[in-house]
């Protein structure tokens, strides 16, 4: 069992680490938000007052914080915690960053002997909690072999991209995928239902036939159709809007920074940006498919 710094116990990083103790392994935690840090003490990981005293004695750190900014300002500079930490230590990033940024970070660590993975992960806030997460790992081979059974702790599977920053740049290409599979499904529902189709019933159709996806298999964005999915519930928990747009500014900055054409992708981000300005930026982003509801013409 592994001595683990934990750093980040939001949404995801809180039952992440959660089934690491579950798993036997001990935790020095930090977050800066006092109730998330006293919620993981109960569980039985040390709070600590820093994010440095949490990187100091552990074998392994791990940190799951929202976004580019807050991973580089906590690993970096004479404040960092790399500067804390012993060169034995082994970094696992789960953030959803930038691959320039996890470059950064990593060529940091190294710098100092340290070895850094970059691991952001898939399968949302049920995936963290039930212990089923994706991780999609970016840094070497060896590091990932150290990493392989605490990851084991928090999911079920495991995928290795490439050297460092490879992760997020898998990562993004996957949620840049997503968001269009998703608001081109609530687009087609919508059309059918304005039709006079019967949602249930067209999905059905579409999940079995051509136009079948993730979206329709497990995640339907038409309320009534599917049970247990945020649609089900005013489209509240599951992955943010907000997250989703976050993700797609990353695609966006690395087509760009690559010359990479991503018309659809870019499609996708504007309705994303446009339906957060309506009020949905904390809601799932299955809710997109409220957007097209309301845009539908009666035929006369
Ligand atoms: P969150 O906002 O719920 O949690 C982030 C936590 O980091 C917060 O508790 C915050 O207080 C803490 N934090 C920020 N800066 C800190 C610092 N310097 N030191 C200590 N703690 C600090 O976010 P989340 O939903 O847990 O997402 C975390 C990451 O995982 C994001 O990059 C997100 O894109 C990615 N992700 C989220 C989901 C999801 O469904 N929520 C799915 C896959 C990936």
């Amino acid at each position: 069992m592994a001595n683990i710094g934990f750093i980040g116990l939001g949404n995801m990083g809180g039952p992440m680490a959660a089934n690491l103790l579950h798993a036997g392994h001990t935790i020095k935690a930090f977050d800066l938000v006092p109730a998330a840090l006293q919620e993981l003490a109960g569980k039985g990981a040390l709070a600590c007052a820093a994010a440095a005293e949490a990187v100091v004695g552990v074998d392994v750190v791990i940190s799951m914080l929202p976004a580019s900014v807050h991973v580089e300002r906590l690993y970096l500079g004479d404040e960092g915690i790399l500067a804390a930490m012993d060169s034995s230590t082994l970094v696992i990033d789960c953030s959803t960053i930038a691959a320039a940024s996890a470059q950064k970070v990593s060529a940091a660590a190294s710098a100092r002997g340290i070895t850094m993975l970059d691991a952001p992960v898939s399968g949302g806030v049920g995936g963290a909690v039930g212990g089923t997460l994706t991780f999609i790992v970016g840094g070497t081979a060896e590091g990932l072999q150290r990493a392989t059974p605490i990851l084991e702790a928090m999911g079920k599977n495991i995928f290795h991209a490439g050297d460092a920053g490879a992760g997020q740049v898998a990562k993004i290409c996957n949620n840049m995928l997503l968001s269009v599979l998703m608001t081109g499904t609530a687009e087609a529902l919508q059309l059918g239902v304005d039709s006079g189709l019967d949602p249930a019933v067209l999905a059905e159709i579409m999940r079995k036939s051509s136009g079948g996806n993730w979206a329709l298999e497990v995640y339907n964005p038409y309320p009534g159709v599917m049970a247990g999915v945020p649609a089900a519930r005013d489209y509240e928990g599951g992955f943010l809007v907000d997250l989703m747009i976050k993700d797609l500014g990353l695609a966006t900055e690395a087509a760009l920074a690559r010359g990479s054409a991503t018309p659809m992708g870019s499609l996708a981000r504007n309705l994303y940006v446009s339906h957060a300005k309506a009020g949905f930026g904390r809601k799932d982003f299955s809710s997109i498919q409220v957007s097209f509801q309301g845009a539908a013409k009666k035929p006369a």
